[in-house]
Formats: structure tokens, C-alpha cells, sequence
């Protein structure tokens, strides 16, 4: 399985290679690459009574992407806030069983929460959702336990009780997914 990393506007090109290291981790015989491109994030998507992006108006963008570039799958990464209707945010979206996943680091930054910068938790959450996400497009759904990384995030503090790996039965289904 190839993961094509895809900064959708403005983003720190460090963290497509921090998040490619994360997902190598997690996924057995991955291979992970920055695309060459960046993509404009998509003005229609930007709800100007929320000061936020529609992330399911993204999706189908990075979608298009995978097809265009042959990559099995691939990961938006923005800096935008994402949100989809009826919920106030969210750190990110996928298509179940699709080639499409997409992130936020909005919300993920300490400063964000009115905390000390600190570069190495930024880091692991980001890495954490990205893990959550490529994990939806290979089909696994929310899982009950707290620890596993396929628990749903509605706050950061589930971000961070959570851990990078799989639970046993979701890796299960991981190896079930990338053949290995
Ligand atoms: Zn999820
Ligand atoms: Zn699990």
C-alpha cells in the first residue's frame, strides 16, 4: 500500500514528513511519500458564519488526487479548522473503505488550548489522527476501547489518552487490509 502525504494550503512541510514516519509505524509494509504538489484550500469549502472549512467539501478534492496521482491512498494534511455540519469541529474526516483522508493541525498545538508550545506532543497528535484517519479508509470504524487509536477524538484529552497503536482486534483488521 502506497500513502501519498498532501499539504492542502499553508503548512509546515516538517510535519508531512513527522506524520510519514508516524504511519510507517503503524501500518506494516507501508510505503509513504510527500506529493509534489500542494493543493489550494478550496474556497467554496470556507463558511464565513463559522470561520471554518467544510472538510467534507475537501475530501473529494483529495479523493480526486489519489485517482490523478495512482496513489492507494492518500492524506490531506491543512491548517485550516475543519467542521461538518452538526458538529462544532472535528481533527479530521475520511471515506470508509475509500482512498481519501484529511486532517487538521488546527487544533492539535498546545498554544492552542493556552499552553506551552510543545513541538513533541504536537507532533504525536498529529500522528495519532493521521493513523485514525488512513485506519477509516481501510474500513475500521470507532473503537470502544479508550487506549486504541481508533477510538473517536471529541476532545483533545481523548486525542491524548489515546495511544498510536491499534488494539489487537483493529490491527487484526489492519493486516486483513494491507495483506500482510
Ligand atoms: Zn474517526
Ligand atoms: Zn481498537
Amino acid at each position: 500500500m502506497n500513502i501519498l502525504i498532501l499539504p492542502i494550503g499553508q503548512v509546515d512541510m516538517h510535519m508531512s514528513d513527522t506524520i510519514g514516519n508516524s504511519l510507517l509505524k503503524a501500518f506494516p509494509g507501508l510505503s509513504c511519500n510527500r506529493a509534489g504538489d500542494v493543493l489550494a484550500v478550496p474556497e467554496e469549502a470556507y463558511n464565513p458564519a463559522r470561520n471554518q472549512h467544510n472538510s467534507s467539501m475537501i475530501l473529494p478534492k483529495v479523493s480526486g488526487y489519489a485517482v490523478k496521482s495512482q496513489a492507494d491512498k492518500i492524506l490531506g494534511i491543512t491548517d485550516v479548522d475543519l467542521y461538518v455540519p452538526r458538529m462544532n469541529f472535528v481533527f479530521g474526516e475520511a471515506q470508509y473503505l475509500g482512498n481519501a483522508a484529511l486532517i487538521s493541525l488546527y487544533r492539535l498545538r498546545p498554544e492552542f488550548y493556552g499552553e506551552l508550545q510543545n513541538r513533541e506532543l504536537f507532533e504525536e497528535r498529529a500522528g495519532k489522527e493521521a493513523i485514525h484517519e488512513i485506519g477509516h479508509t481501510l474500513g475500521l470504524g470507532h473503537c470502544k476501547k479508550p487506549n486504541c487509536v481508533m477510538f473517536f477524538s471529541n476532545s483533545i484529552l481523548d486525542t491524548d489518552r489515546k495511544k498510536s497503536d491499534f488494539c489487537d482486534s483493529c490491527y487484526l483488521l489492519v493486516r486483513r487490509q494491507v495483506g500482510t
